[in-house]
């Protein structure tokens, strides 16, 4: 069907007597758990913004070395109710993050888990692929990839039923991209662990799915050699002829947080103005 059931649209405003945009979405008073703030830059700042203003109250894991620049986010966002330390490295250090959670906000759970973390040691981007050791690549993996599975463990005592998380991912998953190294494989065991948990939680009406962003400059991207020059060839050869924007990513995970993706469980989205449909670059017919 083309247009909206006039009867349907009835029914939510009498459900939903809010307003207009917040009664599309129905995140007005939801509560979410946001791992991945690092700086003004990160995908995870864009959507703690677009979360806050679509009437979610925020709850801040984050790395000791960004507090100053979390505390910075605090400030703007009267949606933050509360921020606790979180390394992901370990299970320990991950429970913590969640007993100083429920230490403090006795009965409150969470619909929505945003887990926008990724790391890699430098030694993984300094030499060529085959000589990196397995200490650099058990890191990577258990930081990029399983922690997905480590938080949704220590999270889902503290989850409401049908809640949504959302993670994200990278498409040299799939295809090689230069100088990605062992992201490539953290993000495509990351992208596994989404259909995994999606399948194991989906009885229980949890929903896991990844959004695979195009290239943005933050932090973290920073690590990677030659990042620019990808940026560049993005923005010359995708169909939007652009880059995306961490807005951009924040509304597709704000979608996915909603309602309005209720059937959408253990999928990649891609984010990317379209560069992932493509095959030759259309550069090529240039000259
Ligand atoms: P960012 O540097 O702003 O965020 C990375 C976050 O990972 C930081 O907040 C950092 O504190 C967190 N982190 C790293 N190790 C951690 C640990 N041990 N415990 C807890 N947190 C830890 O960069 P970003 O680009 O916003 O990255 C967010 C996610 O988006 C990452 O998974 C990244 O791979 C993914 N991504 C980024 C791009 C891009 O081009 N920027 C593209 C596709 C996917």
């Amino acid at each position: 069907m083309l247009y909206p059931n006039p009867q349907r649209v009835t029914s939510w405003l009498v459900i939903c007597p809010v307003g207009a945009g917040v009664l599309m979405l129905g995140l007005q008073g939801k509560v979410a758990f946001v791992f991945g703030v690092a700086s003004e830059d990160s995908i995870a700042w864009a959507i703690c913004e677009k979360l806050a203003e679509a009437g979610v109250t925020l709850y801040l894991g984050f790395q000791k070395r960004f507090m100053s620049r979390v505390f910075q986010l605090k400030e703007k966002l009267p949606a933050i109710a509360g921020l606790y330390p979180l390394d992901v490295a370990s299970d320990e250090l991950t429970a913590e993050f969640f007993a100083a959670f429920a230490a403090e906000n006795s009965g409150v759970k969470a619909d929505i888990l945003i887990h926008a973390i990724g790391f890699a040691p430098r030694e993984c981007f300094d030499r060529p692929i085959i000589f990196v050791e397995d200490e650099q690549i058990n890191t990577a993996m258990t930081i990029s990839a399983n922690s997905l599975q480590r938080c949704l463990r220590h999270a889902l005592p503290h989850l409401n039923p049908g809640s949504s998380t959302i993670t994200l991912t990278y498409a040299a998953s799939t295809r090689y991209v230069p100088s990605y190294g062992i992201m490539s494989m953290a993000k495509a065991a990351l992208e596994c662990w989404t259909r995994e948990l999606a399948c194991h939680l989906g009885p229980e009406g949890h929903r896991i799915n990844s959004i695979s962003s195009g290239p943005i400059p933050t932090l973290a991207a920073g690590g990677i050699p030659g990042f620019d020059r990808i940026l560049d060839h993005v923005a010359a050869n995708s169909p939007l002829r652009r880059n995306v924007s961490q807005d951009d990513v924040a509304g597709t995970a704000v979608w996915l947080a909603s309602h309005l993706s209720s059937g959408v469980t253990g999928q990649c989205i891609h984010v990317d103005a379209g560069f992932s449909i493509t095959m030759v670059p259309e550069s090529i017919m240039d000259s």
